[in-house]
């Protein structure tokens, strides 16, 4: 049995007749002759609808998650009537009615709580994709193909880190195949929800925002698929956000390491995690446009061909804050950065990049801006004895922060790539707030205002060295 993964992201189905176009890609791929495994986002907006609503019952406000409820509702109730065959819509209906009254319940609970744990979210995040595989099953039917809505919980198996679940591999793959492999030898199309998961006793988790992507590696890994195809709204990969530069260019083939290091650094396209289990089982992943399919988009390997550029892609993250520990009393103190960095990361938060001045006097770093009143008060907590004694004279957060990085493994010893970055950005006047590179050489990251970042990255993208075949 070939068998192929699929995911499609929110645009991607998000509206009946993104859901139609997506089940005709399915369809296609069935009739090439391959056991199709799709995986399936929310209808696009919905996670951030849920999002919203999960905030207002905290905050006890019943008519705005009431109003969210209804709203999804129609949106939901639209698509079914334009892409699902009448003899389905009323059951399919039922179904995504009855999942919005379960956002009710756990609202109202939530509301009479005043509380929202990060459990009782990732049960309300997990209903957009619960909603939408149900509808993709259905249209997906109603083209001839049989197909069956499969709930991830059954499949892909985690740990309790309610929001950033991690999920345990050995469980997943038995799962998986235990629950998929009959759907694909009785030639039944499973439609898998992306983002979701459960805990060993059955409890709904999520994998982070962004995913979907994850779960279609996951999966594709779990049935030995040949590639995992992921579809989007982009051609691919590509030198940069096309919101952010126009210019833009798709990017033919690059490897794992790339894509993750795109990916981390801010390329929303794919969710970071998706290379490991793709790269684990030597499963290339394409990314593909769902708008314009017959577009090559770009191609993941191990072993993508060397380029005679340098960099791969420009990428930004935004929503940052940079924090800096400072004290003449630090020069040549050993383990002060140890203690930063387990302060830190006892609060669970995440450092994204990493400078230290060389005459040891300063360490800055960069953490999501969300988690900047809890850093404080660990590193206060942390160094109450050294402030004492004036060895550390400054624990400070600068907010409304970005990096941005420059990625690509062809930097990797060739010099000069620093100064024509740095050049670029001073010819245009943006002040960069501090430098990092990392010893892999695969990237160089910058963090300046939030303000500058859209100007940098199409400075940075107008230097002439991105690694694009002319014409491509
Ligand atoms: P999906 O809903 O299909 O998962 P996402 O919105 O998560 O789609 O990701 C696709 C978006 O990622 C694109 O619309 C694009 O704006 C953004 N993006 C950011 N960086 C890049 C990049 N380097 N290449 C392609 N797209 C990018
Ligand atoms: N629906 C989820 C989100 O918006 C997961 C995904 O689309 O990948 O984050
Ligand atoms: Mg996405």
């Amino acid at each position: 049995m070939r068998t192929r993964t699929m995911k499609f992201g929110g645009t991607s189905v998000g509206d009946g007749a993104s859901i139609r176009r997506t089940a005709e890609l399915i369809a296609a791929s069935a009739a090439e002759g391959y056991a199709v495994t799709a995986v399936v986002s929310a209808m696009s907006g919905v996670t951030d609808a849920l999002g919203a609503a999960a905030r207002a019952a905290e905050h006890g406000q019943a008519d705005v998650f009431r109003s969210t409820r209804m709203q999804l509702l129609t949106k939901h109730l639209q698509a079914i009537a334009t892409c699902v065959p009448a003899d389905e819509r009323d059951a399919i209906g039922e179904q995504v009615s009855g999942l919005l009254d379960q956002l009710l319940r756990i609202c109202e609970s939530v509301a009479v709580l005043g509380e929202l744990t990060d459990r009782g979210l990732d049960a309300i995040l997990a209903l957009g994709e619960r909603m939408s595989s149900r509808i993709v099953s259905g249209c997906l039917r109603g083209l001839g193909v049989p197909s069956e809505a499969v709930e991830a919980t059954r499949l892909v198996i985690t740990d309790s880190r309610y929001g950033s679940a991690t999920p345990l591999l050995d469980e997943t793959r038995r799962a998986t195949r235990d629950v998929l492999l009959p759907l694909l030898e009785k030639g039944v199309t499973p439609i898998v929800t992306g983002f979701i998961g459960a805990t060993a006793v059955g409890v709904t988790t999520t994998l982070g925002r962004g995913g979907s992507d994850y779960s279609a590696a996951l999966l594709g890994a779990a049935v030995d698929s040949e590639e995992v195809w992921i579809w989007t709204d982009v051609d691919g990969v590509m030198t940069a956000d096309p919101r952010l530069v126009p210019g833009a260019r798709s990017l033919p083939e690059i490897s794992y390491a790339e894509a993750a290091e795109l990916a981390y650094f801010g390329a929303k396209v794919l969710h970071p995690k998706t290379m490991l289990p793709a790269q684990t089982a030597g499963i290339p992943i394409r990314i593909k446009n769902t708008f314009s399919p017959d577009h090559p988009g770009t191609l993941i390997t191990a072993d993508a061909p060397a380029s005679s550029h340098r960099v791969r892609g420009i990428t930004a993250m935004k929503g940052l804050s940079v924090v800096t520990v400072q004290g003449r009393g630090m020069l040549g103190v050993p383990g002060i950065a140890a203690k930063v960095f387990t302060a830190v990361a006892r609060e669970g938060i995440s450092v994204l990049v990493i400078t230290q001045s060389s005459s040891e006097q300063n360490i800055c770093f960069v953490i999501p801006g969300s988690a900047t009143e809890r850093a404080i008060a660990a590193l206060e907590a942390e160094f109450v004895l050294e402030r004492a004694r004036q060895d550390i004279d400054e624990i400070s957060a600068q907010p409304d922060v970005g990096v941005v990085a420059v990625v690509g493994s062809g930097m990797k010893g060739t010099p000069g790539i620093a100064a024509r970055v740095f050049s670029a950005l001073g010819d245009r006047g943006i002040n960069v707030i501090c430098i990092a590179q990392g010893s892999s050489e695969n990237n160089l990251s910058f963090v300046l205002d939030q303000a500058d970042i859209a100007a940098a990255v199409r400075a940075v993208h107008d230097e002439s060295c991105l690694d694009v075949p002319n014409g491509a």
